[in-house]
């Protein structure tokens, strides 16, 4: 019995909750004494998950799972895990992992607790916490089926590197003709998604028009950051609808997030909290997302964002 992992890949190459997942499902595995097994589908290279704790690679080479479709690659998890006799089957919570999950839950009888941010506190019977309410709550849910799904909380656990060393087998499944086929997908953008960003930086109206963004991006571009705003932003259309965060827009859970002019509203904060560190800039010293900031500047964005990209160059070109 092992522990069996989906790890996505985008074009080929493991994204970031990937490795995050296989950091996880090591952890479960050495609770439970076994090893884990990662489902690689279409992935360029599949030496690094090695280094995040996987022992097998399933390596999956199909045209037909060139691109997502939630009921082939539901299938092609099932019958990975069928082959491998895993109990355990650990997924990110991309869109695309909650999509195929309850599928996948369906085609093996299995229990899934979504949304999960610590390794399992007891393993029988399975029990994980999980957060709920954008993050306003826990619980804690026992899973009593034979065969268990976890799906892990982006950024809940983070990356462990290890020097190990995975072995590959190639492995076939029978994939069904699917009624859907995907003839091309057109990337709006090649900047970093705000899914898979470490670090995110977010403008608000604070910002007083779109022609003000300048100095966004370029901070942005700087640390490596994925865009956001808030959601009057993009309904001025300031912004881009992709970048509206907050309970009604994508859900933030990065490492460091940097708030520009941003009141901080309680449908913003909904979806922004699950991020590590929070760093606001306000002009307002009583604006309410002050209180759960990790770190404030009080003052005008327009002096303190030039400023700090300043600080930013220079200490790159120190490295
Ligand atoms: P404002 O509230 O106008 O705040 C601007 C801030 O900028 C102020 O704090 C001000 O002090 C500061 N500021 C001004 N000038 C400067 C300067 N020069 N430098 C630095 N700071 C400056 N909002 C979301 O963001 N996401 C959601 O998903 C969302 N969902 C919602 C769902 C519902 C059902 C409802 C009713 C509302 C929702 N909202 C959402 C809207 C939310 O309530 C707020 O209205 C919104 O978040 C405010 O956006 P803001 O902070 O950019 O603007």
């Amino acid at each position: 019995m092992s522990v069996l992992v989906y790890t996505e890949s985008d074009q080929g190459t493991f994204k970031k909750g990937a490795l995050e997942v296989a950091s996880y499902a090591k952890a479960v595995a050495n609770q439970l004494g076994t090893t884990v097994t990662a489902v690689a589908i279409n992935a360029n290279d599949t030496s690094k998950l090695g280094n995040y704790g996987v022992d097998k690679v399933l390596n999956i080479s199909k045209d037909a799972l060139q691109s997502f479709n939630a009921k082939l690659y539901a299938d092609t998890l099932k019958q990975s895990a069928e082959k491998e006799g895993a109990q355990i089957i650990i997924l990110s919570s991309s869109a695309d992992s909650k999509y195929l999950a309850p599928l996948l839950a369906v085609g093996l009888n299995a229990g899934y607790a979504s949304n999960v941010i610590e390794t399992p506190s007891s393993t029988s019977p399975l029990t994980v916490k999980r957060n709920a309410f954008t993050n306003k709550a826990f619980e804690t849910t026992q899973i009593n089926t034979d065969v268990k799904i976890i799906g892990v909380s982006s950024n809940a656990f983070g990356l462990v590197e290890t020097s190990g060393n995975a072995s590959e087998e190639n492995f076939e499944p029978s994939i069904a003709e699917s009624n859907i086929t995907v003839e091309s997908v057109d990337k709006v953008t090649d900047k970093v998604t705000i899914a898979d960003a470490d670090i995110v930086v977010s403008g608000g109206r604070g910002l007083k028009g779109p022609e003000n963004w300048g100095m966004i991006e370029e901070l942005a571009n700087i640390l490596g950051a994925a865009t956001a705003c808030s959601k009057p932003v993009s309904d001025l259309g300031w912004r881009p609808h992709g970048e509206h965060v907050g309970q009604t827009g994508k859900p933030v859970a990065s490492n460091l997030y940097i708030a520009i002019g941003i009141s901080g509203a309680i449908q913003h904060l909904a979806g922004v909290s699950a991020s590590k560190v929070k760093v606001v800039i306000n002009t307002d010293s009583e604006a309410p997302f002050f209180k759960a900031a990790d770190y404030g500047v009080v003052g005008d964005a327009f002096t303190v964002v030039p400023q700090l990209i300043d600080k930013l160059k220079a200490f790159k070109a120190q490295e």
